[in-house]
């Protein structure tokens, strides 16, 4: 059990929450988007939650938990899918939100603390006219430290790949959970070893990031009546070098018009949909190349009417995983996978896996570049009906070469290419030797024997028990 009153003394001046029904909310992400997380995590709270509001705070909360053996769980705003930054062992919540300044922008790059808001980041950029190059469909609420450590890419991906690819993140400085903290700056390769690492081998406490021109974005939504249609018009816009696009994205009928409620009115039922973000000068060749290609467009933002906008989300509020929380507003029975439809065949996969599942698995690719080229990734709707035939599922798709990046899951082998990250695990073992940050996520570190070819679920022996 953590020792709070010593804890608080010991940090007398930072921010500390120890509110039970509070910490337990910031205990949370969106982990219940998956049936099985939600049965296993739903109970785990830290202790408290404390909000350093600077590197220095950071610094003596990291050098204190190291001596009073505290596991430390690092949190942005909360909006990781797989229990990433859920406390499974309890102690200490660090809350990155009141460290959240914008430090400089400068021509094609940014500099950001851990905490800041990606919308917050973007407004002050277009007064430059330049923006972020990715950003997830949590634009409006995840912070930049949080996408870093915990997502993979995006909207913009179409252009830029995933958040990984070597030049999407220029700089990270981390502070090491030591007796002694130290202060890296990170660049090049060595940021791998704690990008996508759920914080589980450092803190990120500065981002230097990577603009690009900013652009007033239009709004379009085509519509399909076949799903493999709508698939064939997004990969061939995908692959058109001559416009621009942030978002390139496709779901199968009935979800768009099921789950899309305000913009269900623009939407048949038996429609399937391809979603866009259209650069303004590329409204023209793109309308003349629909026209071609029979795609009828049912939504643009820059011709509809006020009143027509009223109240719609941005397309990008349907996208990625914002499609899957449309459905489960909707649904609650509703889950989802990750999977990865490769190029080039990407079509013949997604077609095999669209006649196979039919409407137990709707639909839904999100276009990126990858490795230079365009392919698919998946986040299907599953029809939720049992754990035993969601494995299936999910095996059914390796069966057929789709890899699947498993949601449900809170390990990051598991939720990845189940198979040790070297690379983070060095780090770990050098920047955090008494493996106190996020415990329980790195299977590697925790238990270096485990064999994940089983197709066993990991779990961690130290999850705090559930009360009875
Ligand atoms: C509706 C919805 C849509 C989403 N869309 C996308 C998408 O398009 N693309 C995508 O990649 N993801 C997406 N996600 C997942 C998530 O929103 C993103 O990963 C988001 O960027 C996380 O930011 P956050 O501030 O909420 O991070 P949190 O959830 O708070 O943290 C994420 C991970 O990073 C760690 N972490 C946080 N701050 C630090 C730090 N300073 N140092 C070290 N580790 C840290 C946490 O421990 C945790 O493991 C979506 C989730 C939802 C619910």
């Amino acid at each position: 059990m953590t020792d709070i009153a010593r804890l608080k003394s010991a940090l007398d001046g930072i921010r500390i929450e120890d509110n039970p029904a509070i910490v337990k909310q910031k205990s949370r992400d969106f982990f219940w988007y998956s049936p099985i997380l939600k049965r296993e995590l739903d109970h785990v709270t830290a202790d408290l939650v404390l909000s350093p509001k600077d590197e220095a705070e950071v610094i003596r909360v990291l050098r204190t938990c190291y001596e009073m053996e505290v596991p430390v769980t690092p949190r942005g705003t909360g909006t990781g899918n797989y229990g990433q930054a859920m406390p499974l062992a309890g102690g200490v919540v660090l809350s990155l939100a009141d460290f959240n300044g914008l430090k400089s922008v400068s021509r094609g790059r940014a500099v950001a603390e851990p905490g800041a808001v990606l919308a917050n980041i973007d407004r002050e950029t277009r007064k430059g006219e330049q923006e972020l190059r990715l950003h997830p469909s949590t634009w409006a609420t995840a912070s930049i430290a949080g996408f870093i450590a915990g997502g993979s890419g995006g909207i913009g991906s179409i252009n830029w790949g995933g958040l990984r690819d070597i030049g999407n993140v220029l700089r990270l400085r981390v502070v090491t959970m030591e007796e002694n903290p130290r202060v890296l700056e990170l660049t090049g390769w060595e940021l791998h070893k704690v990008m996508h690492a759920y914080g589980t081998n450092g803190i990120i406490t500065e981002v230097e990031i990577p603009l690009d021109a900013a652009y007033d974005w239009v709004d379009v939504i085509v519509g399909a009546d076949d799903y493999m249609r709508a698939v064939a018009i997004a990969d061939h816009l995908a692959n058109r070098d001559g416009l621009l696009f942030k978002e390139i994205a496709t779901v199968a009928a009935p979800v768009p018009h099921d789950y899309f409620l305000r913009h269900q009115k623009f939407i048949r039922r038996d429609q399937s949909v391809i979603l866009l973000m259209v650069a303004p000068h590329a409204m023209d060749p793109l309308m003349a190349l629909l026209g071609r290609e029979k795609g009828e467009v049912l939504y643009r933002s820059d011709t509809a009417s006020a009143e027509e906008k009223k109240g719609l989300p941005p397309v990008y509020e349907l996208a990625w995983n914002h499609t899957t929380l449309r459905g489960l507003r909707v649904d609650p029975t509703i889950t989802y996978l990750q999977t990865l439809h490769r190029s080039p065949g990407h079509r013949d996969s997604v077609r095999r896996m669209t006649e196979m599942f039919g409407d137990e698995v709707p639909g839904h690719l999100e276009f990126i570049r990858f490795d230079g080229n365009v392919c698919a990734a998946g986040l299907p709707i599953v029809r939720y009906t049992g754990d035993e035939r969601l494995n299936e599922i999910i095996r059914i798709h390796e069966d057929n070469g789709v890899p699947v990046f498993n949601p449900h899951r809170y390990t990051l082998e598991e939720g990845g290419m189940k198979q040790t990250d070297e690379v983070q695990l060095a780090f770990k073992r050098e920047a955090d030797p008494k493996g106190l940050l996020n415990p329980g996520k790195m299977i590697a570190w925790e238990n270096p024997d485990f064999d994940w070819k089983t197709s066993k679920t990991y779990l961690f022996p130290g999850l705090q028990p559930a009360a009875e």
